[in-house]
């Protein structure tokens, strides 16, 4: 009788306890951009707890972390970095907030494409002399003046973009590579909590193939379409354009907003090649993409590769450009 007791009080006190803990107990993560929250959260679900690096709107080339955040990273256990240019600068700070944090590097194992440049201009190359000047201006900017710097920081964007412009660090716009980023995250999180081992795997697989069936959606919507082009201002859909062979006409040439010669030059390409839609996303100025678009007669449209609803994001913005095509 007393055993009885005993054993019913128990398994309601670990009933309790246990479900206590799932409530409470998420595991704190960070990661860089809101994209790689979707990733995180498909295979973490209700089991972590996941906080975004550069804020919506803000451009991952040069935003600052804010106080709060790094005081967050303090309780954090996993940071997912990308390799996005930010990280450059900051990773060392990040890493040293919380020495306790494990950085994961999700472009592990990513063989990076060369980030693009206009074809036009292949032998035109801009002098990359000043860019540590240009980066320590950068690292000076104030709080206050860093809303109105990402809306038209253009020069600022440009001499970050030079640093890392020899490789495209824009990897999560390609489904297969994001599978890739979703194993690496898979076997982090099993690593950091072996007791839901089974959870991760679970979910992992799911959204694997969930990421197949985007990836072969994507190739139904650009069946036939092979190596049209379409034109973007700043070139983060390379691997996009890579993985369903098409062709991203950029404005930005080597991270730099066109000279009026370039700009002439692009013009004509526009024209040519009967482009009417200049693609630019939020975190970019888009003064040049309007003044090209308004010179071709045609318009200027959104595809934003920053999303954190990155499946239906990548879905929308396949079909805009599916009808900007020449
Ligand atoms: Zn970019």
């Amino acid at each position: 009788m007393i055993f009885f007791k005993y054993f019913a009080f128990s398994s309601v006190f670990i009933l309790f306890f246990s479900g206590y803990a799932v409530a409470n107990e998420r595991i704190p993560v960070f990661v860089s951009i809101a994209p790689q929250k979707h990733f995180v959260q498909q295979i973490g679900k209700d089991l972590v707890d996941v906080q975004v690096m550069v804020p919506a709107g803000a451009n991952p080339h040069i935003v600052e972390p804010k106080p709060r955040q790094m005081a967050a990273l303090s309780k954090t256990r996993l940071y997912f970095a990308i390799g996005v240019p930010f990280e450059d600068v900051w990773l060392a700070k990040i890493a040293a907030a919380n020495p306790k944090m494990k950085i994961v590097h999700t472009d592990h194992g990513i063989d990076k494409i060369q980030m693009e440049a206009h074809h036009h201009h292949e032998d035109e190359h801009v002098h990359h002399g000043d860019e540590k000047a240009h980066n320590d201006d950068d690292q000076a900017l104030h709080d206050d003046d860093r809303e109105q710097e990402h809306k038209d920081h253009e020069s600022h964007a440009e001499d970050e973009h030079a640093e890392d412009s020899a490789r495209d660090p824009h990897i999560w716009l390609a489904p297969s590579l994001v599978k890739l980023q979703a194993r690496t995250i898979r076997e982090a999180l099993q690593t950091s909590d072996p007791g839901h081992k089974v959870d991760y795997a679970a979910n992992y697989t799911k959204f694997a193939m969930d990421i197949d069936r985007l990836d072969s959606d994507l190739r139904k919507v650009f069946a036939g379409k092979q190596g049209l082009r379409f034109m973007v201002f700043h070139p983060s859909w390379g691997y996009f354009a890579k993985a369903y062979n098409l062709k991203q006409v950029p404005i930005e040439i080597e991270g730099k907003n066109p000279k009026p010669a370039q700009l002439k030059e692009l013009i004509e390409h526009a024209r040519e090649n009967k482009i009417r839609i200049v693609f630019v996303q939020p975190q970019f100025s888009s003064r040049s993409a309007k003044l090209i678009a308004r010179e071709i007669g045609g318009q200027v449209a959104f595809a934003d590769p920053l999303a954190e609803d990155w499946m239906d994001n990548l879905q929308m913005v396949a079909r805009k450009f599916k009808m900007a095509l020449k």
